[in-house]
């Protein structure tokens, strides 16, 4: 494959932008090489700037589950644009978007658009340490909630894929406030709430840790907390940005039938535009301003060809039977790569949730945060190249979690499949 014009370009892009990207992990550091830079996106499909196509199981991190340039989508981008790109004053698109996100989403008596995941769930804790007049949060260790100083705490994601999990800048006043435990632990969370339960603002989860790379919530885990933080009176967060209307219709809190008392939301919600959202029980909610006196505000917040964008990839994946269509092509995808690791005699294991998956270069099964640093990174690496060289894209990351949209069909997974048998030999 030829990357003339990516080399050109990222060479420029170093001396001008921190590292050539504008978001770390884009840099290719774990996996070694340059990335290529996009022309366009159709569908399943990414093309770069030197007339090179990948499948794309990144899918701009999770939010194109409809698939790339959806005619929908980009009809919708279009008709509203035309009216005027930003208003400064209410419209009609976040009444109906909020509207969609609580019929969708029940535990979300009312919903805050803002433009990331990261603001969303710095809101949230915002909202959860004023509501309870307590300042410390608990998170886990490998999850990923933005870059909040409050959550570079033994995060995941681009700051475990530098490793850099506890990042210079953020105070220790503040970064002591964070306290961290291993996820799937249920004695560790019993312990801490014993220990702290009255000094804890909020818990917040991944509910699927789509940060480590793809680990699953054990039998129980997901209700064990609830019932720990109703007990201590602790805000139970769910930073449902990657699993948002993607593991099911109503995310992970709909799969594992808990309920949260707020949830973040990002990605898919935007449909490709900068987006996030926070919502949860009108009780929190209404101590948000202007209604309350907990502050929170953006000048692009609800923005109406944002929310035209998201508003349509909404209605796609309404459709019947989509999410059933996505989690039978995840597990197609997982399936056949596991097939073709075991042709080849490659230790190799995934996890899947629908439209979202995990890599492991070790046998399952992986349940731990331990269980998924266990996984031969020197092989991803060398497996990531040989996918990419045959046209696809993969997360750039052991770190990072796969995704799947409604466009990657039987040619897609079979050509996937393909290349891995001839990619797990080259590593085996
Ligand atoms: N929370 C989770 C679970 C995420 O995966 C991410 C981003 O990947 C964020 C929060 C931050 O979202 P953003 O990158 O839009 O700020």
């Amino acid at each position: 494959m030829n990357h003339e014009r990516s080399h050109d370009l990222f060479t420029r892009a170093q001396s001008l932008i921190p590292g050539g990207v504008n978001s770390p992990v884009r840099a290719f550091q774990s996996v070694g090489g340059e990335p290529f830079f996009a022309k366009r996106a159709e569908g399943a499909y990414l093309f770069d700037v030197d007339g090179n196509r990948y499948i794309d199981y990144v899918g701009s991190w999770g939010p194109m589950i409809a698939g790339h340039a959806h005619p929908e989508v980009l009809a919708a981008v279009e008709g509203t644009m035309r009216n005027g790109l930003s208003f400064g004053v209410p419209n009609a698109l976040e009444v109906d978007i909020a509207e969609v996100i609580t019929r969708i989403v029940p535990s979300c008596e009312m919903v805050r658009m803002v433009n990331s995941g990261t603001e969303a769930t710095l809101s949230a804790i915002r909202v959860a340490r004023g509501a309870t007049g307590r300042s410390r949060i608990v998170k886990f260790e490998g999850c990923y909630h933005g870059h909040g100083d409050s959550f570079l705490v033994k995060a995941g994601s681009g700051v475990m894929t530098l490793g850099l999990p506890n990042s210079p800048g953020v105070p220790d006043a503040l970064a002591d406030l964070t306290m961290t435990i291993p996820y799937n632990d249920f004695d560790a969370a019993t312990r801490l709430f014993e220990e702290v339960g009255d000094q804890i603002a909020g818990l917040i989860i991944e509910p699927i840790v789509g940060n480590a790379n793809c680990i699953l919530p054990r039998e129980g885990y997901l209700q064990h907390l609830r019932e720990l933080c109703t007990k201590h009176g602790v805000v139970l967060i769910f930073d449902e940005v990657m699993t948002g209307f993607r593991v099911a219709l109503g995310g992970a809190q709909q799969r594992y039938g808990v309920t949260p008392d707020l949830s973040t939301f990002g990605k898919i919600i935007g449909g490709g535009m900068p987006v996030g959202a926070y919502g949860g029980r009108r009780e929190l909610m209404s101590q948000v301003a202007p209604s309350g006196p907990i502050y929170q505000a953006g000048t692009l917040s609800g923005n109406p060809v944002a929310m035209a964008a998201g508003l349509a990839t909404l209605e796609l994946i309404q459709a019947p039977g989509f999410h059933d269509a996505l989690e039978r092509r995840t597990h197609q995808l997982c399936d056949g790569l596991e097939a073709a690791a075991r042709e080849a005699g490659v230790a190799f294991h995934t996890t899947r949730a629908p439209g979202m998956f995990g890599l492991y270069f070790r046998e399952g099964p992986v349940e731990t945060f331990e269980d998924a640093k266990a996984s031969d990174g020197a092989r991803f690496k060398r497996f990531f190249h040989a996918m990419l060289e045959r046209g696809v894209y993969l997360a750039p990351s052991a770190f990072e979690a796969g995704f799947m949209s409604g466009a990657h069909g039987d040619t897609e997974i079979a050509h996937t499949i393909l290349a891995a048998r001839s990619a797990f030999a080259e590593v085996a």
